[in-house]
């Protein structure tokens, strides 16, 4: 027997880093639950999941151009994929809040477990319109970077992969492999002439030796391109019902406003 097939509505968002039109379907029910299988995951296996499903959700534009989700600047990733969530699943989405305000000098209040807390405690579930959360730029963060007499680098954004070096990067303090990540995301170096030397024709060797020899504040600019890179960022405000504490909270990065499991401490 062949059943009817159904028809997935067509949504169109807007690439943050290029402004490029994009294309996409929301996931399927078989798809979500290829995400909730991954759920607790390591990071990676999660990410891949996350990408196929991705892969799958974009399609071509007007003129058959597909996104390889691989080449992707992690903060498009973030933004495409809370953009087909908010499509697939629903705009609003519930974070939950936890008020941290002391409890005056003195006072307890009782937790389930028996155990007691000086603070407030209570927990508020505040919605989000994912629709509405933007890619947040910094000025600072520019790609072409000009280090001496229009002598300079052009950069591109990193992908998750690079994201990743980065991380380990901060965490060993490792200055080799921040060379490697600016190799990574390297596209050009250009002089004040016009003359240019494109990344696929760069020796690494001689990369490494070009950023070795730059000064310590020249240096810190490329570095500033990594430190300000756009991020996915919202901002909240909360309102205990309870104690009457207020705040304004942010929000930034993709997980922060779906795993909604643990409260957020405000
Ligand atoms: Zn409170």
């Amino acid at each position: 027997m062949n059943l009817p097939k159904l028809t997935q509505p067509i949504h169109e968002l807007t690439l943050p880093s290029t402004g490029e039109k994009v294309l996409f379907r929301p996931f399927t029910v078989k798809e979500e639950k290829l995400l909730l299988m991954v759920i607790d995951d390591e990071p990676e296996a999660q990410v891949r999941a996350l990408r196929q499903v991705l892969n799958n959700c974009l399609l071509p534009n007007k003129l058959g151009k597909t996104i390889d989700v691989s080449d992707l600047a992690i903060f498009d990733m973030d933004y495409i994929w809370l953009k087909i969530r908010s499509k697939s699943v629903e705009e609003i989405v519930t974070i939950p809040f936890e008020c941290r305000q002391a409890l005056p000098e003195g006072e307890t209040l009782h937790n389930i477990d028996g155990t007691t807390r000086d603070y407030c405690g209570t927990v508020v579930q505040v919605p989000i319109n994912l629709d509405k959360i933007e890619i947040k730029k910094n000025p600072k963060n520019t790609p072409k970077i000009e280090l001496q007499d229009g002598v300079g680098i052009l950069l591109r954004y990193p992908t998750f992969e690079t994201l990743q070096q980065i991380t380990k990067l901060k965490e060993t303090n490792n200055i080799d492999s921040s060379f490697d990540v600016i190799f990574e995301c390297t596209v050009m170096l250009f002089e004040s002439n016009g003359k240019t030397y494109e990344k696929e024709h760069i020796d690494k060797k001689e990369f490494i030796e070009f950023l070795e020899a730059l000064s310590q504040a020249q240096f810190q600019k490329i570095m500033d391109f990594f430190e300000t890179l756009p991020v996915v960022r919202h901002e909240v405000h909360f309102n205990c019902p309870r104690c009457r504490h207020e705040a304004d909270v942010v929000i930034e990065g993709t997980r922060s406003f779906l795993a909604s499991d643990s409260a957020m401490k405000v």
